[in-house]
């Protein structure tokens, strides 16, 4: 392709013509990224995760491949994207700002607000409609955990943190980094005192030192929790239940396997996932499968759940994951004054994004601890929505 020949015209309207088709790919590719996940293929070729996938298979950058998969997740809840995506009028990036916010009822407005606009345009369209608290004190602070993106019918898959919350680690040399991270107060806390009580051990007062030490200290617990590991190795009794895992069978198991998920697609790609490592039953258990090493081996948890899925099918495993979810992390209802007065206002009718602004008015008018009743916050909250 030599472009120095065409004219300045030829040149601009080839550009363009290029940013449309590209636009179009893009859509496409994020249209087949959902349905290889509603087919749960990228399980089938050993990854954790659409992210993993695009990565690893698809040879995409880190950035590429979130952004595409979240768009893709958004699509499969809200096709309506596609169409946006293909003229250009919806950003990718756009997508990843308004994730945690989009809901059945007011995906629609939302998107439609953001097309055509810039990054930075729709960074400010959201903290117009879900404005967060003005607090100086909080302003050192952590900010919250983002709810993660949760769609129904869509595979459980670990969900990446915001960029913004991960630590960043940038390689200094071969052998040094430089680890930058955000903590709260309590932590600080915490390091100072550790630094002052190791001060005979680091008279530099070295953080990186304290660090390593308290990173050692926590190994050795998580290694004893999650791998079974033991300074004492004994031999059990056999459990009552032949599918239980044992400790001893568990250490076996993660020394035969290493840490790390051991599901092997059929080219012999395996998983590289090292997170949310759980021991599987290739018998299952439900079915009389025993909990011996020869029996059990090392999965993730997109990959054990996807090996119950195809002993037991999706509806099933999907109708049990729900049962236990309501049973024990059914959240407990929120009953403070902001949280009755959201439920009110939407039981009135008001839509969500209106409710929340309201709410983020009023609660930058009033002091916590000297809250008005709740009636006289309704009527202020319905002052302010009129
Ligand atoms: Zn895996």
């Amino acid at each position: 392709m030599n472009l120095a020949t065409l004219s300045d015209q030829e040149l601009i309207v080839g550009l363009k013509q290029s940013v449309i088709s590209e636009r179009g790919l893009v859509a496409r590719v994020v249209a087949y990224l959902a349905e290889v996940e509603s087919r749960r293929l990228e399980l089938k070729a050993a990854c954790p995760s659409l992210y993993e996938y695009c990565v690893l298979r698809l040879g995409m950058s880190e950035g590429e491949a979130l952004r595409r998969m979240t768009a893709a997740r958004l699509v499969q809840r809200y096709p309506m994207i596609l169409g946006f995506l293909e003229r250009g009028e919806l950003h990718l990036s756009s997508l990843r700002l308004l994730r945690n916010h989009l809901t059945d009822e007011n995906h629609e407005e939302l998107l439609r607000e953001a097309c055509g606009k810039t990054k930075e345009q729709v960074q400010a369209l959201v903290a117009r409609h879900f404005p967060k608290e003005d607090v100086p004190e909080r302003m050192r602070e952590i900010p919250a955990p983002q709810p993660t993106l949760d769609l129904s019918g869509v595979p459980e898959v670990p969900i990446r943190a915001p960029e913004a919350d991960r630590p960043r680690i940038e390689p200094l040399s071969e052998t040094r980094y430089r680890l930058e991270l955000t903590v709260t107060k309590e932590m600080r806390e915490k390091l100072r005192r550790a630094v002052d009580l190791m001060s005979h051990r680091n008279p530099t007062r070295d953080a990186a030192m304290v660090l390593d030490a308290a990173l050692d200290a926590l190994l050795a617990k998580l290694e004893k929790e999650r791998l079974g590991k033991t300074d004492r190795p004994r031999k059990a009794a056999a459990p009552a239940d032949p599918g239980t895992v044992s400790r001893a069978t568990r250490r076996a198991v993660f020394e035969r396997d290493g840490e790390r998920c051991a599901y092997v697609d059929d080219d012999g790609n395996r998983c590289p996932s090292r997170a949310f490592l759980e021991i599987e039953h290739d018998d299952p258990r439900a079915r009389g499968g025993a909990g011996t090493t020869e029996n059990t081996c090392v999965y993730c948890r997109p990959h054990n759940k996807f090996a119950a899925e195809e002993a037991f099918g999706r509806e099933f495993i999907a109708q049990k994951i729900d049962l236990r979810r309501r049973r024990s992390n059914a959240p407990p209802v929120d009953n403070g004054p902001f949280a009755q007065l959201e439920r009110g206002l939407r039981n009135l009718g008001f839509r969500a994004s209106d409710t929340a602004r309201a709410l983020g008015i009023l609660r930058s008018r009033v002091e916590d601890d000297a809250l008005p009743p709740l009636e006289q916050l309704l009527r202020d909250a319905l002052a302010i929505l009129a």
